[in-house]
């Protein structure tokens, strides 16, 4: 299985970024499965400082399959939730199927692996959110709930899938500014 290195993700420059992606058809063909591994170890061995150097990976938490060059609709997600539990989600055709009015921000702001340029500013996103999608790593469909950073994260992921990337959600005009019934997460 061929690597995928920084080097080769999709920058936004990129109209293909730009794009929808397809909804997948159940069950997933093997080329999908391969693809979404091959996802998964990026984001799993970016952590590893020492792989990260040898394999030319930028440290992320979570990547979609358009950053990638493939149009649809896989994001996997690896990082520690808020109360610490280890998550590693591996999802075809995930949908934010209910989210709260409340609101979060990462308080410095997001980053993505396609975006090389500095976008200052807040991203105001849903709190919680729950999702439905379709888990590769258990071959069956799922229903869960997040909440603070790992339902920023997700939502940074599933926007890809739409063509939307995280500093269009920017408020140009007042960029760091908090709106009402926000909760704020250090970053
Ligand atoms: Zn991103």
């Amino acid at each position: 299985m061929n690597r995928i290195t920084y080097t080769s993700i999709i920058k936004d420059d990129n109209p293909s970024l730009r794009q929808k992606s397809a909804v997948l058809k159940l069950p997933l063909q093997k080329k999908y499965i391969t693809l979404a591994k091959r996802m998964l170890r990026y984001v799993k061995d970016s952590r590893d400082d020492e792989k990260a150097e040898i394999y030319d990976l930028k440290p992320a938490v979570g990547l979609a399959a358009p950053q990638v060059g493939v149009n649809v609709q896989i994001i996997v997600v690896v990082m520690d939730d808020d109360e610490g539990n280890f998550i590693e989600y591996c999802l075809a055709n995930p949908k934010i199927i209910s989210h709260s009015v409340q609101k979060t921000v990462l308080s410095l702001g997001e980053g993505c692996l396609s975006v090389e340029n500095e976008h200052q500013g807040l991203v105001h996103r849903s709190a919680r959110i729950k999702v439905r999608a379709f888990d590769i790593l258990t071959n069956q469909e799922k229903e869960f709930k997040a909440s603070g950073y790992l339902a920023v994260v997700l939502q940074h992921e599933i926007d890809h899938l739409n063509g939307v990337l995280f500093y269009d959600h920017i408020n140009l005009s007042d960029p760091w500014k908090i709106e009402e019934n926000t909760m704020i997460i250090e970053s």
